[in-house]
Protein backbone atom coordinates (compact mmCIF):
# COMPACT_ATOMS: atom_id res chain seq x y z
CA UNK A 1 0.00 0.00 0.00
CA UNK A 2 1.52 3.10 -0.84
CA UNK A 3 -1.06 6.47 -0.05
CA UNK A 4 -0.24 9.92 -1.60
CA UNK A 5 -3.36 11.65 -0.89
CA UNK A 6 -5.47 11.88 2.35
CA UNK A 7 -8.41 10.35 0.36
CA UNK A 8 -6.03 7.03 -0.16
CA UNK A 9 -5.92 7.29 3.28
CA UNK A 10 -9.79 7.71 3.82
CA UNK A 11 -9.99 4.47 1.38
CA UNK A 12 -7.70 2.38 3.76
CA UNK A 13 -9.67 3.61 6.45
CA UNK A 14 -13.06 2.41 4.68
CA UNK A 15 -11.63 -0.87 3.47
CA UNK A 16 -10.56 -1.78 6.84
CA UNK A 17 -14.05 -1.21 8.39
CA UNK A 18 -15.78 -3.29 5.94
CA UNK A 19 -13.59 -6.36 6.36
CA UNK A 20 -14.39 -5.68 10.11
CA UNK A 21 -18.01 -5.34 9.83
CA UNK A 22 -17.83 -8.71 7.50
CA UNK A 23 -16.45 -10.66 10.10
CA UNK A 24 -18.82 -9.23 12.60
CA UNK A 25 -21.61 -10.45 10.62
CA UNK A 26 -20.36 -14.00 10.69
CA UNK A 27 -18.94 -13.95 14.26
CA UNK A 28 -22.20 -12.46 15.76
CA UNK A 29 -24.47 -15.12 15.38
CA UNK A 30 -22.41 -17.67 17.05
CA UNK A 31 -22.14 -15.30 19.81
CA UNK A 32 -25.62 -14.76 20.56
CA UNK A 33 -26.03 -18.43 20.05
CA UNK A 34 -23.42 -18.57 22.74
CA UNK A 35 -24.87 -16.34 25.31
CA UNK A 36 -27.63 -17.02 27.99
CA UNK A 37 -29.29 -14.01 29.24
CA UNK A 38 -32.57 -13.44 26.62
CA UNK A 39 -31.31 -10.15 26.93
CA UNK A 40 -27.94 -10.64 25.64
CA UNK A 41 -29.11 -13.08 23.20
CA UNK A 42 -31.86 -10.14 22.07
CA UNK A 43 -29.00 -7.48 22.29
CA UNK A 44 -26.34 -9.38 19.83
CA UNK A 45 -28.92 -10.64 17.28
CA UNK A 46 -30.83 -6.94 17.20
CA UNK A 47 -26.95 -5.89 16.51
CA UNK A 48 -26.25 -8.33 14.23
CA UNK A 49 -29.57 -6.73 11.87
CA UNK A 50 -27.51 -2.84 12.14
CA UNK A 51 -24.28 -4.70 11.40
CA UNK A 52 -25.80 -5.31 7.96
CA UNK A 53 -26.92 -2.56 7.61
CA UNK A 54 -23.92 -1.20 8.20
CA UNK A 55 -22.20 -3.28 5.64
CA UNK A 56 -24.66 -1.62 3.17
CA UNK A 57 -23.97 1.70 4.19
CA UNK A 58 -19.96 0.91 3.99
CA UNK A 59 -20.86 -0.09 -0.18
CA UNK A 60 -22.87 3.40 -0.54
CA UNK A 61 -19.41 4.90 0.53
CA UNK A 62 -17.80 3.05 -2.01
CA UNK A 63 -19.69 4.15 -4.64
CA UNK A 64 -19.41 7.76 -3.21
CA UNK A 65 -16.00 7.62 -3.65
CA UNK A 66 -16.48 5.89 -6.92
CA UNK A 67 -14.32 3.09 -6.27
CA UNK A 68 -15.37 -0.55 -6.26
CA UNK A 69 -16.39 -2.37 -2.88
CA UNK A 70 -13.82 -4.26 -1.36
CA UNK A 71 -12.02 -5.04 2.07
CA UNK A 72 -8.66 -4.92 3.51
CA UNK A 73 -7.98 -7.88 5.93
CA UNK A 74 -8.62 -6.36 9.44
CA UNK A 75 -6.31 -8.32 11.76
CA UNK A 76 -7.19 -6.62 14.82
CA UNK A 77 -10.84 -7.72 14.41
CA UNK A 78 -9.76 -11.18 13.52
CA UNK A 79 -7.71 -11.07 17.10
CA UNK A 80 -11.13 -8.98 18.67
CA UNK A 81 -13.54 -12.02 16.62
CA UNK A 82 -11.33 -15.19 18.26
CA UNK A 83 -11.13 -13.39 21.77
CA UNK A 84 -15.03 -13.73 21.66
CA UNK A 85 -15.10 -17.42 20.53
CA UNK A 86 -13.02 -18.00 23.17
CA UNK A 87 -15.08 -16.24 25.61
CA UNK A 88 -18.21 -18.29 23.92
CA UNK A 89 -16.96 -21.69 23.65
CA UNK A 90 -16.77 -21.71 27.18
CA UNK A 91 -18.91 -24.64 28.51
CA UNK A 92 -17.08 -24.62 32.21
CA UNK A 93 -17.75 -21.52 33.70
CA UNK A 94 -21.02 -20.58 35.55
CA UNK A 95 -23.64 -18.86 33.22
CA UNK A 96 -23.77 -15.76 34.12
CA UNK A 97 -19.97 -15.61 33.86
CA UNK A 98 -19.75 -16.70 30.37
CA UNK A 99 -22.18 -13.94 29.56
CA UNK A 100 -20.40 -11.29 31.25
CA UNK A 101 -16.82 -12.82 29.29
CA UNK A 102 -18.97 -12.51 25.79
CA UNK A 103 -19.93 -8.94 27.07
CA UNK A 104 -16.12 -8.21 27.58
CA UNK A 105 -15.18 -9.05 23.97
CA UNK A 106 -18.59 -7.49 22.15
CA UNK A 107 -17.58 -4.30 23.98
CA UNK A 108 -13.80 -4.46 22.75
CA UNK A 109 -15.11 -4.80 19.20
CA UNK A 110 -17.83 -2.02 19.81
CA UNK A 111 -15.06 0.21 21.00
CA UNK A 112 -12.80 -0.55 18.47
CA UNK A 113 -15.40 0.45 15.63
CA UNK A 114 -16.22 3.66 17.92
CA UNK A 115 -12.40 4.14 17.15
CA UNK A 116 -12.56 3.24 13.51
CA UNK A 117 -15.43 5.25 12.31
CA UNK A 118 -14.30 8.38 14.89
CA UNK A 119 -11.21 8.72 12.27
CA UNK A 120 -12.96 8.01 9.29
CA UNK A 121 -15.41 10.90 10.06
CA UNK A 122 -13.03 13.06 10.83
CA UNK A 123 -10.95 12.60 7.57
CA UNK A 124 -14.16 12.46 5.71
CA UNK A 125 -14.89 16.06 7.22
CA UNK A 126 -11.49 17.08 6.61
CA UNK A 127 -11.98 16.37 2.76
CA UNK A 128 -15.41 18.55 2.73
CA UNK A 129 -16.80 15.03 1.82
CA UNK A 130 -20.06 15.42 4.24
CA UNK A 131 -22.37 12.59 2.70
CA UNK A 132 -19.67 10.38 3.55
CA UNK A 133 -18.68 11.71 6.96
CA UNK A 134 -22.90 11.66 7.83
CA UNK A 135 -22.94 7.92 6.99
CA UNK A 136 -19.44 7.38 9.10
CA UNK A 137 -21.84 9.33 11.80
CA UNK A 138 -24.58 7.04 11.35
CA UNK A 139 -22.98 4.07 12.31
CA UNK A 140 -20.94 5.47 15.13
CA UNK A 141 -24.07 6.25 17.06
CA UNK A 142 -25.29 2.88 16.52
CA UNK A 143 -21.79 1.09 17.62
CA UNK A 144 -22.26 3.89 20.67
CA UNK A 145 -25.87 3.10 21.50
CA UNK A 146 -24.68 -1.20 21.11
CA UNK A 147 -22.12 -0.21 23.92
CA UNK A 148 -24.05 1.26 26.25
CA UNK A 149 -26.83 -1.30 25.45
CA UNK A 150 -24.12 -4.10 26.58
CA UNK A 151 -23.06 -2.37 29.71
CA UNK A 152 -26.76 -1.83 31.20
CA UNK A 153 -27.27 -5.89 30.65
CA UNK A 154 -24.15 -6.19 32.19
CA UNK A 155 -24.64 -4.29 35.24
CA UNK A 156 -27.71 -6.59 35.12
CA UNK A 157 -25.93 -9.40 35.19
CA UNK A 158 -23.65 -8.81 37.55
CA UNK A 159 -26.66 -7.84 40.01
CA UNK A 160 -27.81 -11.59 39.94
CA UNK A 161 -23.38 -12.83 40.64
CA UNK A 162 -24.18 -12.09 44.67
CA UNK A 163 -20.41 -11.35 44.76
CA UNK A 164 -18.89 -7.24 45.35
CA UNK A 165 -20.80 -4.67 46.66
CA UNK A 166 -24.06 -5.61 46.05
CA UNK A 167 -23.39 -8.40 48.88
CA UNK A 168 -22.53 -6.08 51.80
CA UNK A 169 -23.91 -7.81 54.41
CA UNK A 170 -21.79 -10.53 53.68
CA UNK A 171 -18.53 -8.33 53.30
CA UNK A 172 -19.64 -7.23 56.69
CA UNK A 173 -20.17 -10.24 58.71
CA UNK A 174 -16.34 -11.57 57.30
CA UNK A 175 -14.84 -8.04 58.28
CA UNK A 176 -15.69 -9.19 62.39
CA UNK A 177 -14.26 -12.38 61.80
CA UNK A 178 -10.08 -12.26 63.40
CA UNK A 179 -8.52 -14.31 61.29
CA UNK A 180 -8.61 -11.35 58.54
CA UNK A 181 -6.56 -9.27 60.67
CA UNK A 182 -4.19 -11.95 62.38
CA UNK A 183 -3.53 -14.23 59.89
CA UNK A 184 0.01 -14.16 58.91
CA UNK A 185 0.71 -12.83 55.52
CA UNK A 186 -2.44 -11.00 55.08
CA UNK A 187 -0.76 -7.57 54.82
CA UNK A 188 1.26 -8.61 52.13
CA UNK A 189 -1.38 -10.30 49.92
CA UNK A 190 -3.12 -7.35 50.51
CA UNK A 191 -0.35 -5.25 49.34
CA UNK A 192 0.48 -7.59 46.56
CA UNK A 193 -2.94 -7.40 44.83
CA UNK A 194 -2.30 -3.56 44.66
FE1 LIG B 1 -20.30 -2.34 13.20
ZN1 LIG C 1 -8.97 -2.90 11.53
FE1 LIG D 1 -4.94 -4.88 25.09
FE1 LIG E 1 -20.86 -2.89 16.32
Amino acid sequence: MSMTTLEDLLVEQIRDLYDAEKQLVRALPKMAEAATSEDLQEGIRSHLEETKNQVSRLERIFEELEIPAKGKACKAMRGLVEEGAEAASDEKSEEPLTDLAIIASAQRVEHYEISAYGTARAIATQLGKENIASLLEETEEEEKAADVKLTEIAEDLMGQIGEGKDAEEEVEVEEKLPRKTTQPGAGTRRAARG
